[in-house]
């Protein structure tokens, strides 16, 4: 910071989308709701609406993460820092300078000071402010071509564009990052996340929150088969995706009694299909009570040998709300990418087993009928195995604490 007249200020725009229609209201109460929870932990000193923007104050060293946090809460267009100055001269120039000259540091070269094209913007929403923008816009471009000599005027396609706002203060800018887009959170209904511990799992959520949906999120494991660290790892993927997404639930269901019956009574290979099925009764039951619209995974067709059609035709089968499948035509190395930008994946890749992996047949059936799985079903209690699934129900809130 040079003078202690500059503060340094986030702002965020909503997207054009939100500020049509009746439901504008209550999305931009959610979208500050979410902005509120990416922005836990950092030190806001005053926040300020105007105009369909919303404006943090913050430190100069808490600005990076500021727009980290902006920029996964779904629904905004643009995040801008800017510097605050009051509506003075010289003030708005000091700004102007300090910017452009931390630009030109960061592009010139160690040797050298390349040259770089410009342009200023202007916008004058306060009418007292005696230059027109215009005018003003002519004013900055001339005050940084006689401070910097390697400054140049381009117009049309400039390397720098220098935006200088006019409201009750002036906020002079030089960087604008894109926003999330998508809706936000909450905005389209509830979903419940299959959350497995995997990679694709909080993946699948993101998408889906993206496009308005709130998520809860249920975690099958198999203790004292899986240790409490697979438990502890997907609350902490929750906790990694509450940070996009919102608060969130987790509801945890121990699926022992399950794996065991179906490893007693039904054919081995068919165990990912019955175990998948049973994951999915139980989701509709949890969706029952608690109130979600729809089932989300992870699956990603032909990426395992269990995610094809006729698997997925049949666990579908087993439900009765629909599933949804956003990564179902998305390469491995895409979701990886996604999950990298989530900050999911290193916790994804930690070892700990969730119950799929320990009692996995190593030969799944990849075309399984209708026919095949209720016959090994026919061996199975399921009203029963449903009930005493649902009574292991342990319920997480976003404060981490247990519910029942
Ligand atoms: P992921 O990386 O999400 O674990 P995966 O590639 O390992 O997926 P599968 O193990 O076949 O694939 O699981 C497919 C989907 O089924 C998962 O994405 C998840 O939505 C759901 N699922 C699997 N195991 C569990 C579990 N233990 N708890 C909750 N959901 C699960
Ligand atoms: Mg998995």
């Amino acid at each position: 910071m040079t003078t202690p007249t500059m503060e340094w200020v986030v702002s965020v725009s909503y997207g054009e989308l939100i500020l049509k229609g009746k439901n504008r209201g209550s999305f931009i109460a959610a979208v500050k709701r979410h902005l509120h929870h990416a922005l836990k932990g950092i030190p806001v000193k005053e926040e300020l609406e105007q105009f369909g923007k919303l404006f943090y104050v913050v430190d100069e060293a808490d600005v990076e993460r500021t727009i980290a946090a902006c920029r996964r809460v779904f629904g905004l267009l643009y995040v801008t820092p800017s510097l605050r100055v009051p509506c003075e001269a010289d003030a708005i120039r000091n700004a102007c300078h300090f910017l452009v000259q931390r630009k030109l540091d960061a592009h010139s070269n160690k040797n050298s000071v390349d040259p770089l094209t410009f342009k200023a913007k202007v916008k004058r929403s306060n009418k007292a402010f005696p230059l027109t923008s215009p005018e003003m816009a002519r004013q900055v471009g001339d005050w940084m071509l006689s401070d910097f000599s390697t400054l140049s005027v381009d117009v049309h396609h400039p390397e720098l564009v220098l935006s200088v706002e006019i409201r009750d203060d002036a906020f002079v800018s030089v960087d604008r990052y894109s926003g999330q887009g998508g809706l936000p959170a909450g905005s389209g209904g509830r979903g419940l996340l299959l959350l497995s511990g995997g990679i694709d799992s909080p993946v699948a959520g993101y998408e889906m929150a993206r496009r308005g949906l709130a998520l809860g999120a249920v975690h099958f494991h198999s203790y004292p088969f899986t240790s409490e660290r697979a438990q502890e790892k997907a609350t902490r993927l929750m906790e990694q995706l509450e940070r996009s997404v919102g608060p969130m639930r987790l509801y945890r269901i121990n699926l022992v009694k399950i794996y065991t019956a179906i490893a007693r009574n039904c054919n081995k290979k068919n165990t990912t299909v019955l175990s998948r099925r049973m994951m999915m009764r139980i989701a509709d039951r949890l969706s029952e009570r608690f109130g979600y619209d729809a089932m989300i995974t992870g699956e990603s067709l032909g990426q395992v040998a269990s995610q094809t059609i006729q698997g997925i035709h049949v666990v579908n089968n087993a439900a009765f709300r629909p599933i949804l499948r956003p990564l179902i035509a998305m390469d491995k190395t895409q979701i990886i990418s996604m999950a990298r930008d989530l900050g999911t994946y290193d916790i994804s890749i930690e070892p700990f087993d969730d119950c799929c992996s320990l009692f996995a047949p190593d030969h799944p059936n990849t075309r399984p009928t209708l026919g095949q799985i209720a016959h090994d079903e026919e061996k199975l209690d399921i009203d029963a195995l449903v009930e005493e699934a649902m009574d292991t129900l342990e319920m997480i809130d976003d404060k981490g604490r247990v519910r029942e």
